[in-house]
C-alpha cells in the first residue's frame, strides 16, 4: 500500500481521500482551510500544515483543485510540491482544468524528472463517495500503468485517454455534449407538452428509442420520471449549473484555442451562462428546464 498525498478536501476530495483510507493507504492531506483537514483526521488520515510536509515522504500525490489557477500555484508555486515531491513520485492532478495549463505543469514537472498526468474525473459527489468515479487519464504508458491501482482505490473506471492533456480534453468534450444534451431534452420535454404528449410517455418511448441519453436515463429535468432526477428533491445537485458552467467555458476556451466549431457547446455556454448569472448557479444543470419554460428568475 502507498504513502499517498491529498490536495484538496473539498466537496469531491475528501470522499476520495477517504477511499484511498479504505483502500489501505496512508493519506497525507493538505487543504488551504481547515474542515477538510480535520475531516480527513476522522476518518484515520493525517493532515499536514503545508504542501511540502505533505508530499514529501509521499509515493503519489492526488489534487483535486477548484480550477487552472490553483493548480498552477499548488504545483508551480514556492514550497509547492514539484519543488517539493520526492524524487521518483507520481503526480495526478484530478482536478477539472483547461488543457493548456495541465500541459504546462505537466512538462513543469518532467523537467524534474517527476512523472505526471491529469486525470479528472465524471461522477461527482455522489460517485467520489461511492468510489465509482470514471478517471480519464492523460499521461504516458508508464504514468497510466502506475496510476491505475491507485486511481482504482476512488472509481470502477480508469480508461487512457492518450497524451499529456488528453484527460483534461475528453472532460469537456464529454461535459459539452453533457450540456448539449440536458438542452435538447429540456427543449423536446416542452415540446412534447405542448403537443398533448406527456413527459411519462416521451420518456418511456425515448429511453428505449434513439433519443436516450444519459440526462434522460439518470437525470431528466422534470420530477417522476426517474429516481435518481435531481427535479425530485427540488433541483439539489447532482452536479450543478456553476459546474456545467465552469466546463462549457473551458471547451470554449479550447475550442476558440484550436480554432474548432461548436456551435452548439457556445449556444449551451450563453444558455448556462445567462442561467447561472440569475442566481441559478447552485442548482443542478437540467434545472436550466426552468428558464426554457419561462419559470426562471
Ligand atoms: P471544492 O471547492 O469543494 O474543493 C476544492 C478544495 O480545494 C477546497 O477544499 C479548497 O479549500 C481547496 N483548495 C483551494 N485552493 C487550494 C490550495 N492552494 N491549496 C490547497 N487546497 C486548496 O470543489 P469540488 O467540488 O471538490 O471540485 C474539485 C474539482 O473537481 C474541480 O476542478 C471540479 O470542476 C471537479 N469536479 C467536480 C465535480 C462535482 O460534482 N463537484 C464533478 C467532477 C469534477
Amino acid at each position: 500500500m502507498a504513502q499517498i498525498a491529498f490536495i484538496g478536501l473539498g466537496n469531491m476530495g475528501l470522499p476520495m481521500a477517504r477511499n484511498l483510507l479504505k483502500a489501505g493507504h496512508a493519506v497525507h492531506g493538505f487543504d488551504v482551510h481547515e474542515a477538510g483537514k480535520a475531516a480527513l483526521v476522522e476518518a484515520g488520515g493525517t493532515a499536514e500544515a503545508t504542501i511540502a510536509a505533505a508530499v514529501s515522504g509521499a509515493e503519489v500525490v492526488v489534487s483535486m483543485l477548484p480550477a487552472g489557477p490553483h493548480v498552477r500555484e499548488v504545483y508551480l508555486g514556492e514550497g509547492g510540491v514539484i519543488a517539493a515531491a520526492r524524487s521518483g513520485a507520481l503526480l495526478l492532478d484530478c482536478s477539472t482544468i483547461d488543457v493548456a495549463t495541465a500541459r504546462e505543469v505537466i512538462a513543469a514537472a518532467g523537467a524534474r524528472g517527476l512523472e505526471m498526468a491529469d486525470s479528472p474525473v465524471s461522477g461527482g459527489v455522489m460517485g467520489a463517495a461511492a468510489g465509482t468515479l470514471t478517471f480519464m487519464l492523460g499521461g504516458s504508458e508508464t504514468a497510466f500503468a502506475r496510476a491505475k491501482p491507485v486511481l482504482s482505490g476512488m472509481g470502477k473506471t480508469v480508461i487512457h485517454a492518450g497524451g499529456p492533456g488528453t484527460g483534461q480534453a475528453a472532460k469537456i468534450c464529454n461535459n459539452m455534449m453533457l450540456g448539449v444534451h440536458m438542452i435538447s431534452l429540456a427543449e423536446a420535454l416542452l415540446l412534447a407538452e405542448r403537443l398533448g404528449l406527456s413527459a411519462e410517455k416521451l420518456y418511456e418511448i425515448s429511453s428505449v428509442s434513439s433519443g436516450a441519453s444519459w440526462s434522460l436515463l439518470n437525470d431528466p429535468p422534470l420530477p417522476g420520471l426517474v429516481p435518481t432526477a435531481a427535479a425530485n428533491r427540488g433541483y439539489v445537485p447532482g452536479f450543478s449549473t456553476a459546474m456545467m458552467l465552469k466546463d462549457l467555458r473551458l471547451a470554449q476556451q479550447a475550442a476558440q484555442a484550436v480554432g474548432a466549431t461548436t456551435p452548439l457547446g457556445a449556444e449551451a455556454y450563453q444558455l448556462y451562462n445567462l442561467f447561472a448569472s440569475n442566481g441559478n448557479e447552485g442548482l443542478d444543470f437540467s434545472a436550466i428546464i426552468k428558464m426554457m419554460a419561462g419559470k426562471a428568475t
